[in-house]
């Protein structure tokens, strides 16, 4: 089958353009990933969705992909906009009574575990953001010599003032930066909005490396700018983050990168839309937020949430609820018994029939990945007339992009009795509020639904 051209929505330009790889047909992607200082909840799966749906689509259009994913296992500050408050990984070890290291390695692991149930595959690489200090250092140097940055007392500052470009990506004006500051930023700055490259020590204790500046350790955007650079050179295809990552990360990252290589380095910068919880962004510093084994222990089928997130378009923000990924497990269910019995009926010639339906669906997750109309097509095939063991051949072939395990078996053992999830919900709310007359009492209720409950210090999980 021929292959059909790719468009991807582009934040810079703000429009949709063609993909065309520059290094010998592979396409080159560099992904924002965790920080790894606490567990990942839905909300960030699903940005860590797109490079995975992208990278799926792309493979079975018949482009290769190489896809690099960052670890940010350096704590950046309560307030990413303008690089202060506390830091966090030093926050969380400090509560966990953990060394920085001990931190980032236990919620890096359970993050590999999170993405796994998703499907989400992996990236070639993770590179470990303290793996890249040296590599850091030498792009705030040379950015010092090149005028764009400058010291003051071991902290290193990129002066706005000298990229014009500063704000293009956001459609901020360096004037409209200054809006969104709240108290006093640092008065030795030449401009507020100028973002840190290098802080000095300070109260710091731990996660500390000797620089030309004295001890210290990096700005947030700074590793983005080393790693992709690094790893991928100064000229690659795609970069990938959530809608908050806009700015003023991705904005400080083409100030760094562009500044230092004199061109531009990113071709196409795609952003997935907020996952909403209540009307609010999910977010773990709100405390609005479920993590994907929280929603297993709900008796929800983890792809659940991936077959509710490939119903929306990656750029919309999205409403979660839990009746709503309710709905969504019933379908992917229903979906995969159909698939198991129309698989077990024996098989006419699928190729002609098919043809007009696959290139439908190419059409679709290339029309920047249009996963909403791949699902519309999912439910059309469905409801048609073809003969049962095409739709099956079909359903398992897209699910290499759709990546819902068409083909697993279903069971009646995975699901939870009537009412339990409802329960469990309350039971949760009532330990959060530390009643635990409720909690006992909602426990017995879910026994008598065969459903024991078992507490643990991550939350409550479920025995059948
Ligand atoms: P963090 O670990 O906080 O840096 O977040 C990791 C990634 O998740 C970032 O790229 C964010 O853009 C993304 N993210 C955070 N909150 C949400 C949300 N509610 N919906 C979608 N993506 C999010
Ligand atoms: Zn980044």
């Amino acid at each position: 089958m021929s292959r059909p051209p790719v468009r991807l929505y582009d934040t810079f330009t703000r429009s949709r353009q063609e993909l065309r790889p520059i290094h010998d047909g592979v396409v080159r992607i560099y992904s924002c990933g965790p920080t790894v200082y606490r567990y990942v909840h839905v909300g960030n799966l699903r940005t860590f969705m797109l490079p995975d749906l992208l990278c799926r689509s792309l493979t079975y259009l018949g482009f290769p992909t190489h896809q690099v994913m960052n670890i940010t296992d350096v704590g950046h500050l309560t307030d990413d906009t303008f690089d202060r408050g506390e830091d966090k990984m030093l926050v969380s070890a400090r509560l966990e009574n953990k060394s920085t290291e001990e931190i980032s390695a236990y919620y890096t692991n359970a993050f590999m575990a999170d993405i796994r149930k998703v499907n989400i595959q992996p990236a070639v690489e993770y590179p470990r953001a303290t793996q890249y200090i040296p590599q850091m250092i030498e792009l705030i140097e040379k950015l010092i010599v090149q005028g764009h940055a400058y010291e003051i007392g071991g902290t290193v500052y990129y002066d706005i003032a000298t990229f014009p470009a500063y704000g293009r990506l956001s459609r901020n004006t360096t004037d409209n930066l200054l809006t969104g500051v709240r108290g006093d930023p640092d008065p030795r700055k030449k401009h507020p909005g100028d973002f840190t490259l290098w802080k000095a020590a300070g109260e710091h204790r731990q996660q500390l490396w000797p620089s030309p500046w004295g001890e210290g350790f990096p700005g947030w955007h700074i590793e983005c700018s080393a790693m992709s650079l690094s790893l991928l050179g100064e000229r690659f295809d795609v970069h990938t983050g959530g809608a908050d990552n806009v700015f003023p990360h991705h904005e400080a990252e083409i100030a760094q990168s562009e500044a230092v290589t004199g061109h531009r380095v990113v071709g196409l910068w795609m952003h997935g839309g907020l996952l909403m919880l209540s009307g609010a962004r999910m977010a773990k510093s709100a405390g609005n937020f479920f993590r994907i084994t929280e929603l297993e222990d709900q008796g929800f089928d983890p792809l659940a949430f991936r077959y509710l997130a490939l119903q929306a378009k990656y750029r919309a923000p999205l409403n979660f609820s839990t009746e709503r990924l309710a709905g969504a497990d019933r379908a992917l269910r229903q979906l995969r018994e159909r698939v198991a019995a129309w698989s077990s009926q024996s098989a006419p010639d699928v190729s002609a029939p098919s043809e007009e339906w696959e290139s439908r669906f190419r059409s679709g997750i290339g029309n920047d990945l249009d996963m909403p109309a791949a699902m519309a097509l999912v439910a059309e095939l469905m409801r048609s007339s073809l003969p049962a063991p095409v739709k099956a051949t079909l359903l398992k072939r897209w699910d290499a992009v759709l990546g819902l395990d068409l083909d697993r078996p279903t069971t009646e053992e995975g699901r939870l009795p009537d009412g339990a999830a409802e329960l469990l919900e309350a039971r949760k709310k009532a330990r959060a509020a530390k009643d635990f007359a409720r909690s006992d009492r909602l426990r017995e209720e879910l026994a008598a639904l065969g459903v024991k409950v078992i507490d643990a210090a991550d939350g409550q999980h479920i025995k059948r």
